[in-house]
């Protein structure tokens, strides 16, 4: 009895991969909102087509050699907040105070453990302090002073809050009463060979934000959530209706509880549940086989998707801002 438990226990990782129908699959976005036009806009859309394309493939590189998701999501996230094109790290919107305040966090389905950070100033990679919270704290969420100093202490990078700002970010400072926001919170949700789900997200909030807010991108269970029997999730939008339907949690748990698939339930959540006016936005997610979704409700949303299919070893890849997908 006891020797067919064992058994039972040794072969459990070597099922989940059996059920796993690609090999691996990573998904990005980098924010959603009225970005449709930038689709005939060549030289714009040109270097977001192009930012994707390299977060896919810095996660292509990780997993294809059998690196965990959590690796992979790190290092795209990373390459996302020091490009100046997205609302994390470098170029990240600003408070009313015209100040920056970043939010991240990360998740790994395998066990269910969590960093995540809030409001915080001074890291130039936020999504490095989430992780740290992860490994080396008994907590889940940092935020403020505490956090920043929590980073510091770990070594991580440290910058003048100033470093966050771009030329188009500093004249929104300059006049913070004109009515303009950036989009482009990051995320990437990734299924590894070893059949593990991971998700991570970061942040610079919503424009003119008060200073002190914390959106959803930083709660766990709101805009970021990973359960290897639910899905990984990372979303991006209006984060106070993210976090008052739990929209991450409440996708995972339709697809671990209720068996829908994984797109069938993010799009109903994404346009049933929220919609353009209370809820503008849109999410990544990935179950374990390697199904995977990325509906939005605004008017774009930059994202992509990579996996390489089991078998044949094919490399599928496309990338997105408005309706159509690009494939490459
Ligand atoms: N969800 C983020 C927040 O509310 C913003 C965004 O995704 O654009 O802070």
């Amino acid at each position: 009895m006891k020797h067919l438990f064992i058994t039972i226990l040794l072969l459990l990782p070597l099922c989940r991969m059996l059920a796993q129908e690609r090999e691996y699959v990573i998904v990005v976005h980098g924010g959603a909102g009225a970005m449709e036009n930038l689709e005939d806009d060549k030289e714009k859309s040109t270097l977001y087509y192009a930012a994707l394309d390299s977060a896919l493939s810095i996660g292509n590189a990780i997993l294809s050699a059998g690196g965990e998701g959590s690796e992979a999501v790190m290092a795209v996230v990373n390459y996302f907040e020091n490009s100046p094109l997205f609302n994390a790290g470098k170029g990240a919107t600003c408070t009313s105070a015209g100040t920056f305040e970043l939010d991240a966090s990360i998740m790994e389905g395998k066990d269910l453990t969590a960093g995540a950070v809030a409001g915080l100033k001074t890291v130039k990679n936020p999504i490095n302090a989430a992780y740290a919270v992860k490994t080396k704290t008994p907590h889940v969420m940092l935020a403020g002073e505490g956090a920043d100093r929590f980073a510091k202490s770990q070594g991580l990078e440290i910058v003048d809050n100033m470093y966050f700002a771009t030329p188009k970010t500093l004249k929104w400072i300059e006049d913070l009463k004109k009515e303009s926001k950036k989009n482009g919170t990051v995320g990437c949700v990734v299924l590894d060979k070893q059949g593990n789900l991971t998700a991570g997200t970061s942040t610079g909030g919503m424009f003119k934000k008060q200073w002190g807010r914390v959106g959803d991108s930083p709660v766990i269970g709101a805009g970021t959530y990973a359960d290897n029997e639910g899905c990984a999730v990372s979303c991006t939008g209006h984060g106070e209706y993210f976090i008052r339907h739990v929209v991450a949690y409440n996708l995972s748990t339709r697809v671990k509880l209720l068996h829908q698939p994984v797109g069938e339930a993010a799009d109903y959540i994404i346009h049933q549940e929220l919609n353009t006016k209370e809820g503008n936005g849109g999410l990544i997610a990935v179950d374990k086989k390697g199904d995977f979704a990325m509906p939005f409700n605004s008017g774009g949303m930059f994202r992509g998707y990579l996996y390489k299919e089991k078998g044949t070893g094919k490399i599928s890849k496309a990338v997105g801002i408005g309706k159509k997908m690009k494939t490459l």
